[in-house]
């Protein structure tokens, strides 16, 4: 009898645990964890935990900052979002122009084929 009671007990526990765990709130790291065996905070070069401090997403084309921690991690994020914005207004103005003086170099040769076609335009015409 005494043993039953134990085994009882022994079950009892197991599934106190089993429901703790369940209802353990679990945030979005451990989830990461659990998934991809990884923590997603962890820098892959030096090892060093990072803290998370908001996100940006990118909205229409733009960086945008979607949830800061606090007012200072807002400012810091906004900074970063300009600096990256205006880089890439940079880069995207110098690829057109690039595009642009691609486009309107003039081409000797195409030049030359469209003055031969046209001077066969003019003979034909005679
Ligand atoms: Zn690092």
């Amino acid at each position: 009898m005494k043993e039953v009671v134990k085994q009882f007990q022994r079950e009892a526990q197991r599934v106190l645990i089993n429901a703790k765990k369940m209802i353990k709130p679990v945030g979005w790291r451990e989830r990461r964890i659990e998934s991809f065996g990884e923590d997603p905070l962890e820098c892959s070069e030096c090892g060093n935990v990072m803290e998370f401090r908001g996100i940006a997403v990118l909205k229409k084309g733009h960086l945008t900052l979607q949830f800061a921690n606090d007012v200072l991690a807002k400012k810091y994020i906004n900074r970063e979002i300009e600096i990256i914005e205006s880089e890439t207004y940079k880069c995207k103005k110098k690829e057109a122009t690039r595009k642009a003086i691609k486009k309107y170099r003039f081409n000797w040769d195409q030049r030359e084929k469209e003055i031969n076609e046209r001077y066969r335009v003019h003979l034909s015409n005679m």
